[in-house]
């Protein structure tokens, strides 16, 4: 199977991105698919970006893409903006795409919600953009979060509108949503995210994440050690089962509900979980984002490799729409 999806360079990726993405493609990686991830440098700009920080947040997430795993040698790794012909699919795309259905996406009315004065048309036409970034690859499947479903659907809509309009060339990809659709934040009440600052980094150190840990939520309720808490409605009892083993998690369960622990007890025991995952991380990460010329070689094969494939399916499109006169 093909497989496409690609990661926005935020300047942070965090423990939901781990489980909400990038668990998923190293899974889809190592089953043998064939992988195109992409750093999504194109969609970025919908928001204000300075330039310099958009070329850094860029080499460091490739860096945190190959520290978590993804292998250039297995998977095609490579940047949008290096690949023209998703803008050039794009633009055919948004010529079959309806504004009304453009203006229903969900995504597209918070953001525009958080400042109408900067909404632009970037905002409202990126699910085409995305619906190219797939369909230029004929991908058969497309790992993403559950927020990413009416996008797409709209890249349904899309090859569909364009097979009946011109001919039938692309498949209709199907979506993989990831086995953990939402990472908790810290303060426990939203999805772990960079914009509420709730969020633990894949490549912190162990100081900044004890530090966030230490203060983060637990069950209110639960005010001094020995009143009995309850693990179902404390988020980080909900992280611990995404990092720890059965005995720990009986050991919070029984500790907590009959106030045997503490919550620090209980925080330190979910730490030491988490970083067993991400010191190693960041250790290779540190090593990566120091040799930049390595990570630049790793982006010019992966952006050669995706060109070939995305310039065929461009060639058929041009010919077909008639942008071929020769
Ligand atoms: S002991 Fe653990 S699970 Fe129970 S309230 Fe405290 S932090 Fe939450």
């Amino acid at each position: 199977m093909r497989v496409v999806s690609g990661i926005q360079p935020t300047g942070v990726a965090h423990l939901g991105n781990y489980f909400g993405a990038f668990a998923n493609w190293i899974e889809l990686q190592n089953a043998g698919h064939e992988c195109f991830y992409f750093i999504a440098n194109q969609h970025a700009i919908t928001i204000p970006q300075n330039n310099e920080i958009l070329k850094k947040n860029t080499l460091e997430i490739t860096a945190i893409m190959l520290a978590v795993g993804l292998d250039p040698k297995k998977s095609t790794i490579f940047i949008q903006s290096d690949i023209p012909v998703h803008t050039q699919l794009s633009w055919i795309l948004s010529c079959l795409s309806p504004i009304g259905e453009m203006e229903r996406m969900v995504q597209f009315k918070e953001k525009s919600k958080i400042d109408p004065s900067a909404t632009n048309l970037g905002l409202l036409s990126y699910p085409t953009l995305q619906a190219a970034d797939i369909l230029i690859y004929k991908a058969d499947l497309v790992p993403v979060g559950i927020d990413q479903a009416q996008h797409l659907e709209l890249t349904r809509l899309l090859a569909r509108k364009f097979n009946n309009t011109y001919k039938s060339i692309f498949k209709e990809p199907k979506t993989l949503h990831t086995k953990t659709t939402k990472v908790v934040g810290l303060d426990g009440a939203a999805k772990m995210s960079k914009g509420l600052n709730n969020y633990i980094g894949l490549v912190e150190d162990e100081k900044t994440i004890w530090k966030k840990l230490s203060v983060a939520m637990t069950d209110p309720a639960r005010k001094r050690k020995t009143d009995p808490g309850n693990p179902a409605i404390c988020n980080i009892y909900i992280l611990h089962k995404l990092f720890s083993s059965q005995k720990d998690l009986d050991w919070v369960v029984d500790g907590c509900t009959n106030a045997k622990i503490g919550c620090i007890e209980c925080k330190k025991k979910l730490f030491e979980n988490i970083i067993k995952l991400t010191n190693p991380i960041r250790e290779k990460y540190l090593k990566l984002i120091n040799n930049p010329n390595d990570l630049k070689d790793i982006l010019s094969i992966g952006a050669k490799k995706a060109t070939i494939i995305a310039q065929q399916t461009m060639d058929e499109v041009n010919a077909l729409v008639g942008f071929k006169y020769f």
